[in-house]
């Protein structure tokens, strides 16, 4: 166990104002893995002047130049893959081998979008008798949560930096170790002082100090809808600009026709990779009545293929859930999911056999789901997958955009075309057509209830834009 101390703020390592501090849990054993500071408003308020103060320089830096620190940025990530796959195992639980694939490996594919993108985004533009520059928004307030706590930072820090934005952080008090991580990686790349900054803390206080922050210009916000509608509410008030990347309810839409056996298995990991806690996970399998109870024999012996482990040994699969509030929360879910009337395939309430220590939920799956079941309407953030019957097409579409949700979704077919014109018709903001792959330059972000604003690739730098006319 580590007790780290400081916050990094304008270049270094700074004591906190206070002496609180979170404990950081190791999900698996629930074990203490770490110790960091808990800040609050002085060290968020120091924060944000070192961010305000580097901000006239960072912002005038040639974008080229940005472009290489981000290109620096990258390489200290490479290098440090295997220290990050393992600091995100311990503090979320996600297996290694998934941590080393996705955890370290997807940030490092972003920062390094950010290279080029940096470098050849048009920041002016003529308009007739104008010209207009795109320039950036100011100092921007990032506020993420621990699902995928590298990524998430990343995702907003890049484009941030690529923009000539200066950023002040506040990851989840669950995972600031791969956090500070990232400080460390910002400083070994030589980014000026101020330019990037972190304050560890609790939610409703450092977080909310952050975003009440006068001298914040943008604040860009990954988490609960509940805690996204306050911050949207509170920049509103405050008439700042805001992103919001909330929660979904993705539907995962199986036409007839299509690989039935591989829509299943595809759709089954896409659950349960992370432990089911992905804002984007295709949380609701759609089956058409005449393949579903094949449909359900299929995810029930996919699920099986997730069996718990330790989450350091390479070949494990599921890990935990990241703390023991979140079991609770997910197995209310199943808990209700039963007193609602829906068919427990496998899984359940009761730990796995042999992990009672720890956060252990077992991969559940659900059948007979109907639309108005709140295992169809509520994220769950667990592995925990339902599976619903739909009649012809018009009932599947109905079913998919039957949520205040609308983060992402897939549609298999055996005709792309039947499939793409069915993803056209979906209220969503990301569909997979037929096990389409990640794509980091593809825009990502919510319709509905999901959020406000797109990450990644182009549309996610022009987020930390505001634009001028000159005309002459
Ligand atoms: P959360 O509370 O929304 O946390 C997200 C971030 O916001 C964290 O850094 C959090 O700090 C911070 N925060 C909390 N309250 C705040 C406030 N009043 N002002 C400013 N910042 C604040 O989410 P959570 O508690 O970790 O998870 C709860 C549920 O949210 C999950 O079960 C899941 O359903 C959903 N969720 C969705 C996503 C997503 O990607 N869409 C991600 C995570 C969670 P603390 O860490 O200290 O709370
Ligand atoms: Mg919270």
């Amino acid at each position: 166990m580590q007790a780290h101390e400081g916050m990094y703020i304008d270049g270094a390592w700074r004591p906190a104002a206070g002496d609180d501090r979170i404990d950081v849990l190791n999900p698996a054993d629930g074990t203490v893995a770490g110790s960091v500071p808990a800040g609050g408003p002085e060290d968020v308020d120091a924060a944000v002047r070192a961010a305000r103060a580097a901000f006239p320089g960072w912002a005038a830096t040639p974008p080229v130049e940005r472009a290489a620190r981000l290109g620096a940025l990258r390489d200290v990530l490479v290098a440090r893959q295997e220290e990050i796959a393992r600091t995100v195992t311990t503090e979320l639980g996600s297996p290694v081998s998934f941590s080393r694939a996705v955890h370290a490996a997807v940030p490092v594919a972003v920062a390094g979008s950010y290279i080029d993108l940096a470098a050849e985004h048009p920041f002016e533009e003529r308009l007739g008798t104008s010209r207009v520059l795109h320039e950036p928004v100011g100092v921007v307030g990032a506020i993420t949560p621990w699902n995928y706590p590298l990524h998430q930072i990343v995702a907003k820090v890049a484009p941030a930096l690529a923009a000539g934005c200066t950023v002040v952080l506040k990851p989840a008090e669950n995972t600031p170790l791969v956090a500070r991580l990232f400080a460390e990686a910002v400083h070994e790349a030589g980014l000026p002082a101020g330019v990037v900054n972190l304050v560890t803390g609790l939610g409703p206080v450092a977080g909310q100090a952050l975003a009440e922050h006068e001298g914040v210009d943008l604040v860009s916000f990954t988490g609960s809808t509940a805690v996204g509608r306050r911050i949207g509410a509170l920049a509103g008030g405050a008439v700042k600009r805001v992103a919001l990347e909330l929660g979904g309810k993705s539907a995962n839409v199986v036409l007839p026709g299509a690989d039935l056996a591989r829509a299943v298995k595809a759709g089954v990991a896409n659950v349960m990779a992370n432990s089911g806690q992905t804002c984007s996970a295709w949380t609701r399998m759609l089956v058409h009545a005449g393949d579903y109870e094949e449909a359900v024999e299929r995810a029930a012996a996919a699920t099986a293929r997730y069996a718990p482990g330790d989450p350091l040994d390479d070949a494990t699969r599921l890990g935990p859930v990241v703390s023991a509030a979140q079991r609770e929360r997910v197995t209310g879910y199943i808990a209700e999911g039963q007193r609602e009337g829906a068919r427990l395939v496998t899984g359940g309430t009761e730990p796995p056999e042999g992990f009672e220590q720890g956060s252990w939920v077992r991969p559940t799956v659900f059948a007979d789901v109907t639309p108005e079941m709140t295992l169809a309407q509520e994220e769950i953030f667990g592995p925990v997958l339902s599976i619903l019957r739909y009649e012809d097409t018009e009932d599947a579409l109905r079913i998919a955009n039957g949520t205040d949700y609308g983060l992402s979704g897939a549609v298999w077919a055996g005709d792309e075309g039947e499939a793409v014109a069915f993803a056209r018709r979906m209220e969503t903001g990301q569909v997979d057509i037929n096990g389409g792959r990640f794509n980091p330059l593809a825009p990502f972000g919510g319709y509905k209830r999901s959020g406000v604003g797109r990450e990644l690739g182009p549309h996610g730098l022009t987020e930390y834009l505001q634009t001028k006319s000159l005309q002459f």
